[in-house]
């Protein structure tokens, strides 16, 4: 699955709702899921539970980029060339 194909993916289960919450709502949702990774990362570090906490971020900014009509991937690709600030890779900066 590429990056894209996530986004139309998580578009087609959540956007009509998503678009009804609102982005200002939307994102105290994907801060509240941040929360519960980091909870995750310290307290149990259980790697299935670290697996869907990942899982649920990722798909709460995807759903934060639809709204703001951004393509992940495209988004994404800004590090396909190296870090975007020094260009290098690894970064140097
Ligand atoms: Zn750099």
């Amino acid at each position: 699955m590429t990056i894209q194909e996530f986004q139309r993916c998580i578009e087609e289960l959540y956007y009509d709702r998503d678009q009804q919450r609102g982005i200002d709502r939307t994102f105290i949702w994907f801060v509240e899921e941040v929360g519960e990774l980091a909870r995750e990362i310290k307290d149990s570090r259980d790697p299935q539970r670290l697996k869907e906490e990942i899982a649920d971020v990722f798909a709460w900014l995807s759903t934060i980029a639809s709204l703001l009509r951004i393509d992940l991937e495209d988004a994404a690709s800004i590090y396909a060339t190296g870090c975007p600030k020094c260009q290098q890779t690894p970064c140097t900066c």
